[in-house]
């Protein structure tokens, strides 16, 4: 079996007084999103999803939010250092897929962007990197803007 597929799921909560740091990208708005990093969900699920394709844990595990050294980091940092790791482990990227839902802004004109940042930090072109933007019909917490959360899928193969 030469495939691997992986999975990632993250949520952070907005505030006013942060910046919206999306897809690498910081985006105007009145409130952004709140972590120990630069709290961008949108890397944080594509890490999550590289690392559990080839069941190497989670961001979490590898970057934790207890060390001071990831106090505020810029989030390409960690896909970078996550890529790296699956690097050495002999994978190439098929293609990544995703979805941020956020009830405001929209999303749609900052995704090109997006897609070429992760694209550039992969070191893929950009039509493998997949992004999409969902409201949740102002129900729940990303409806009442209280959060945004995003999922992404990937699928690895072996470097022949
Ligand atoms: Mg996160």
């Amino acid at each position: 079996m030469n495939l691997r597929i992986g999975y990632g799921y993250d949520v952070h909560q907005l505030a006013e007084g942060e910046d919206l740091v999306i897809g690498g990208l910081t985006i105007p708005h009145e409130k952004g999103s709140v972590g120990h990093s630069d709290a961008d969900v949108l890397l944080h699920v594509i890490c999550d999803a590289l690392l559990g394709a080839l069941a190497l844990g989670d961001i979490g595990t590898h970057f934790p939010d207890t060390d001071p050294a990831y106090k505020g980091i810029d989030s390409k940092i960690l896909l970078r250092d996550t890529w790296a790791l699956v690097q050495a482990r002999g994978y190439q990227l098929a293609n990544v897929d995703s979805t941020v839902c956020l009830q405001r802004p929209k999303l749609k004109p900052h995704i090109p962007d997006m897609r070429a940042c992760i694209a550039g930090i992969l070191g893929v072109d950009m039509d493998r990197i997949g992004i999409k933007a969902t409201t949740t019909e102002k129900l729940g917490f990303v409806g009442l803007e209280e959060g945004v959360s995003a999922h992404a899928v990937v699928l690895l193969e072996a470097q022949a």
